[in-house]
């Protein structure tokens, strides 16, 4: 059911003023009061309607979209996204204090059905950067190349002195509304005025730098904060720092993706850290205290006795913080056992003795049958 015109319910032109509205509405509310009309449906309805009408056409944005589009200016149907609303939140400005993985299916940036100018696109940067700059954070600066404000003409596309007119077709709206009657009241078809592409504006004397789009292309150095805790594939947006768009319209975002450069013995599973630390079986066997490397520099571990191999040793808060809430993940150290390879007749000869000692029986090879064969055709 299409709802009656605003103004036609209080009764009053287009272009009444604040206070006939107001008086208007009083009376017709006196007059449709439900207390007055006990039982009347009808009087319900109206009341109903009234109340509806002041709310839009009391409130001079309200008033001036209803102007603009119609109903579907202030209800939001007809796919018209009455303001420029976000879609989706802003995440702070030029802070890290957010974002990671913020994002919204596909692709990266957001859609934005705006009226006005296109937003500026939004620019990917890859940064790759060391574990340890992953663990505690890191600034830098990096240079990107993107689309900035025209300076000769602030941005507006029009050359030095001129100044883009209103376009006469839109009357600066950058919308064509056509309203049609019908039996069941009146309809609000709103259209993208053709004249000016919905911008509302015309240039008649371009900008000879930036040929009428108002931007220029330009390398910029952007200091930006890594947060602790980052990892291969965290997103960071800062705000505002993409493309300007057309026209002086607003910047699309900067995305930083994050790429963690391996690490020479740390390999990283979720905040944890693990590490692989060889050690002889004799201090296996006797039990050692070892250096070990941490990402806040070495500390020392001691290993107890007939520690085996493959064993490992938790190293509790070692790991990476994380990235959301306090804390940090553990480092896992883990031992593998070195066999020698070579020993001298010494180390032979006790190792020998070490069996006897255990009652073990070990049969001395000298050198067998394949050796033989190795050594003689070099198979
Ligand atoms: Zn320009
Ligand atoms: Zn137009």
């Amino acid at each position: 059911m299409a709802k009656r015109d605003y103004y036609e319910i209080l009764g009053v032109s287009r272009d009444a003023s604040e206070t006939e509205i107001k008086k208007a509405y009083r009376k017709l509310a006196r007059k449709y009061h439900p207390d007055v009309n006990p039982g009347d449906k009808e009087a319900e309805e109206r009341f109903k309607e009234i109340n509806e009408a002041y709310e839009v056409l009391s409130d001079s944005q309200k008033r001036a979209r209803y102007d603009q589009f119609g109903h579907a200016g202030v209800n939001g149907q007809g796919g018209f996204d009455p303001g420029g609303f976000e879609s989706f939140g802003d995440f702070g400005d030029f802070g890290f204090d957010d974002i990671f993985d913020a994002f919204f299916g596909g692709g990266f940036g957001r859609e934005r059905r705006n009226t006005g100018p296109r937003r500026g696109a939004d620019i990917r940067y890859d940064l790759e950067i060391s574990l340890e700059e992953a663990a505690f954070g890191v600034e830098k600066d990096i240079q990107i190349a993107r689309m900035e404000k025209c300076p000769t003409c602030g941005g507006s596309g029009a050359k030095p002195g001129t100044e883009p007119v209103i376009c006469p077709v839109c009357n600066g709206t950058g919308k064509i509304q056509r309203s049609q009657t019908t039996p069941f009241g009146r309809f609000v078809n709103v259209t993208t005025c053709n004249h000016c592409h919905g911008e509302g504006r015309i240039i008649k004397e371009p900008c000879p730098r930036c040929n009428g789009s108002g931007r220029i292309r330009k390398s910029r150095k952007i200091h930006v904060k890594i947060p602790a805790g980052v990892d291969t594939g965290s997103r960071l947006r800062i705000s505002g720092e993409g493309e300007i768009g057309e026209k002086g319209a607003s910047p699309g975002d900067l995305y930083i993706f994050i790429k963690v450069r391996p690490h020479k013995f740390f390999t990283r599973h979720g905040d944890d850290i693990i590490c692989e630390i060889p050690i002889s079986f004799v201090q296996a066997a006797l039990g050692d205290e070892l250096e070990v490397p941490t990402l806040d520099g070495k500390i020392k571990l001691k290993i107890p006795e007939g520690t085996q191999p493959g064993t490992q040793f938790r190293l509790k808060g070692k790991g990476i913080p994380h990235l959301r809430g306090y804390g940090r993940g553990d480092q896992h150290v883990k031992v593998n056992v070195v066999v020698p390879k070579k020993l001298n007749e010494k180390q032979k000869k006790i190792l020998q003795e070490f069996a006897e000692i255990s009652g073990e029986e070990i049969k001395q090879h000298h050198k067998g049958f394949f050796e033989k064969m190795k050594d003689a055709f070099g198979v």
